[in-house]
């Protein structure tokens, strides 16, 4: 058998030696405190959970729902996003379900890339951006996201001739996973970038609703004529720990949507209605759960900031997002400080060279880790650090 070119191109997935060894370590019974994975430990609230029971029984949702989505649905999401943004979209053309946002953010590449084009992509970024541009066959060129530039990409250090290549820029604010987040002034910029290079831009914003001490993202959607140039990819999975049923959207230029959706419909058979249901109860009704979400992630926030900072791994309180974003300290890389927390004291972090050249110095903590588990690792992180003393300065 001979696979694809577009198969072997794909890099190898960078975790897989961290992955194996926390399966050693479990199968030898030892305990391992995970601060790895970016999913939501709390539950999908009770109001949406009953939605999705009582869709569940009518036998009108046992059918192929449309690609498009209900009209409902869409005009849920429009009726959101006004409410929430201030952003006025056409249900119809503006507004499109999918099966979580993972799933439209790959296929979207099938829209805008034909073999050898570019995509501009973050680095370090969500590694699906880059994915799905080879599997649509086309180039990544990287945009370096440092602390110096606030993890913002610099657009006009990129050369001509990538411009000239260039098909469409990827962002995503609230950053995973460096916590980042814009302003309006840099979506402004991004939208006369577009406009200027005829590049087509898709922002991904799932952690619009994670934010904490009052601080309120903005979606790329607010920035003045944003919907001439892009997309927005939203979802329901960060906002209302709602990741295992699968459900997102992809929002704004309308000949993209439309384009989207051509794909869609070739290749898959809509979002299963009851989780459509679901997903409006989510959408129109109380939104307290958020906040209430919001307290826990940042009470766990400032307790792992705090014993990060006092072990001498750097970090600073991110504004928004599911993620801390820490320093790695003199002497290791992120996949050797990784390591390092593993085989000594079974805590498992995400290295930041798993997202990129320019993730490398960094290792990601995830916020979605219960109580228990949070007190538990904090203890072992503690014990990590005076097992080094004096080795590592602050
Ligand atoms: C979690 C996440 C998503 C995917 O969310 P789904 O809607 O569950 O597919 C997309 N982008 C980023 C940056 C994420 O962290």
């Amino acid at each position: 058998m001979k696979l694809s070119r577009r198969i072997s191109n794909l890099p190898p997935y960078f975790f897989v030696e961290i992955t194996k060894k926390i399966a050693e370590k479990k199968a030898r019974g030892e305990d391992v405190v995970s601060f790895a994975v970016g999913d939501p430990d709390l539950p999908t609230p009770n109001h949406v959970i009953d939605q999705i029971c009582r869709a569940a029984r009518d036998p009108a949702n046992h059918r192929y729902p449309e690609t498009a989505g209900l009209p409902e649905l869409r005009q849920a999401i429009a009726s959101w996003y006004k409410k929430r943004f201030d952003v006025s979209l056409d249900p119809d053309s503006e507004v499109l379900p999918l099966i979580g946002s993972k799933e439209g953010i790959a296929h979207i590449a099938l829209c805008l890339i034909d073999p050898d084009d570019t995509a501009l992509v973050p680095d370090p970024a969500y590694p699906v951006y880059a994915i799905g541009t080879i599997l649509a066959g086309g180039k990544t060129y990287y945009l370096s996201l440092t602390e110096e530039n606030n993890f913002l990409p610099v657009l006009d250090t990129i050369p001509a001739h990538v411009l000239e290549e260039a098909k469409v820029i990827w962002l995503n604010y609230p950053n995973n996973p460096t916590g980042a987040v814009a302003d309006i002034d840099f979506f402004n910029r991004v939208v006369k970038f577009a406009q200027q290079h005829d590049i087509a831009v898709c922002h991904d914003g799932p952690y619009s609703e994670v934010a904490f001490d009052g601080y309120q993202p903005l979606s790329f959607l607010q920035a003045e004529g944003s919907k001439e140039v892009g997309v927005e990819f939203h979802s329901l999975s960060k906002s209302y720990n709602m990741t295992g049923w699968r459900i997102g959207m992809a929002v704004g230029n309308a000949e993209m949507i439309d384009a989207l959706k051509r794909v869609k419909s070739n290749l898959d058979s809509g979002i299963p209605q009851a989780i459509q249901y679901a997903a409006m109860a989510a959408l129109t009704g109380p939104q307290d759960c958020i906040q209430r979400h919001n307290n826990i992630y940042q009470r766990r926030r400032d307790l792992v900031i705090d014993m990060l900072n006092r072990i001498g791994l750097e970090a600073k309180p991110p504004k928004a997002s599911l993620y801390v974003w820490a320093k790695v300290p003199k002497g290791y890389t992120s996949a050797e400080l990784a390591n390092s927390l593993l085989e000594e004291v079974g805590v498992v972090v995400t290295p930041g060279a798993g997202y990129g050249k320019n993730g490398e110095g960094y290792i990601r903590l995830s916020l979605t880790i219960p109580d228990a588990g949070l007190v538990k690792g904090l203890s072992r992180l503690a014990g990590w650090r005076s097992k080094k003393e004096p080795g590592i300065k602050r």
